[in-house]
């Protein structure tokens, strides 16, 4: 069976949905066509010209990476900048570019609870929880199309409730409506009381999502005005968000727990904040640059906070209060490749991945 560029995007936002990425992100197919048949996808963290040479040296038509390779717009593609040779490389070439970033650091299965598996950390929990806004949509529908208009509705992402899928409640009941001169209803005659055996189809629909359920309703009802409801639930689930916290098997020294930081994640250094001297037990992680969440780490009790692109000042944040250790951006998110590789093979079977063996952390130590 063929793999098309949108079937591997579709699996992949099913682990990580885009809505989830923050604001200055541009995650998603950046470059290429999306019924293009994959061939096979070339696994990155970042995108430069040189993976795209091994992307056609291995003959892959599609990369999957990290980082987003275009983040702003480009009014231009001159060949400039490395990004907008990498951009005309890979049209000239047919290659598809999809980025999975933020929205990967976010979901349980993405970028930091690999960090914590490395770690070997147990009992995680989210670091800056994001409240899931939910909402229930609610529609009227005579029985026969029930299903039809249900499974439009959960293609569309309705129903999905933590690992559940296609989540609904029905229930069955009779609907009354008069149609106007002007109308043209799929049952009943005009100017007439008509009573229609419906049921009342209900899901749960995160927010980013209310918009296109509510459309994928409206298209697969037969009726030419469909009540379609939409209720904010004050309920929210908080079961993503940037960064981890977990707890290591055993406690160790702060020294022996940098240690094992530094071989895990095959450090050339570890920059670090003043010692504490207690034992480390409980330990946050936030792949990519996460100083900002220093002082949440306090707040959820951790002895030792692992993340990257801390400046001077920031160490001054640690507050004596805990332990920062900043591992070096690339070394932190260097697993991903891992993420996509095992997700993409328990999804799509057959389908052929390879690692990109080109060394792009662009920081060198000596
Ligand atoms: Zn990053």
């Amino acid at each position: 069976m063929s793999v098309k560029v949108k079937d591997v995007c579709e699996a992949l936002e099913e682990l990580a949905p885009l809505a989830l990425q923050e604001s200055y992100d541009n995650a998603g197919l950046l470059c290429g066509d999306a019924d293009m048949e994959v061939k096979s996808a070339l696994l990155a963290i970042d995108v430069t010209e040189d993976v795209v040479d091994e992307a056609i040296a291995k003959g892959c038509n599609m990369i999957i990476s990290h980082h987003p390779l275009i983040f702003r717009g480009l009014k231009k593609i001159t060949g400039k900048s490395y990004v907008e040779r990498c951009v005309v490389k890979a049209i000239k070439n047919d290659i598809a570019i999809y980025s999975s970033h933020t929205n990967l650091d976010k979901v349980i299965g993405g970028v930091n609870v690999k960090m914590a598996e490395k770690l070997g950390l147990k009992s995680l929990e989210v670091l800056c929880a994001e409240d899931e806004a939910l909402c229930q949509i609610v529609t009227f529908v005579p029985r026969d199309y029930v299903e039809k208009v249900a499974d439009a509705m959960f293609a569309a992402g309705g129903g999905r409730v933590s690992g559940y899928d296609k989540c609904s409640y029905r229930v069955e009941g009779i609907g009354t409506f008069v149609a106007g001169e002007d109308c043209n209803p799929f049952v009943g005659k005009k100017g007439e009381m008509h009573y229609e055996e419906e049921t009342r189809v209900e899901m749960v629909v995160r927010r980013e999502y209310v918009e296109q359920v509510h459309q994928a309703a409206i298209l697969a009802h037969p009726y030419e005005e469909p009540v379609i409801g939409v209720y904010a639930l004050s309920y929210t689930s908080a079961s993503y968000g940037l960064g981890v916290v977990g707890i290591l098997e055993k406690p160790m020294s702060e020294i022996d727990a940098l240690k094992l930081v530094k071989e895990r994640f095959k450090c050339a250094d570890v920059r670090y904040s003043p010692l504490l001297g207690k034992e480390v037990r409980r330990v946050a992680l936030c792949g990519g640059s996460g100083a900002e969440f220093i002082s949440l780490a306090i707040s959820k009790g951790a002895d030792l906070y692992v993340t990257a692109d801390c400046k001077y000042h920031e160490f001054f944040n640690a507050e004596g209060k805990v332990l920062v250790a900043d591992i070096g951006h690339f070394e932190s998110e260097q697993f991903t490749k891992e993420i996509f590789k095992a997700y993409l093979s328990e999804k799509i079977p057959n389908f052929v991945t390879y690692y990109s063996e080109v060394n792009t952390n662009p920081i060198n130590h000596l």
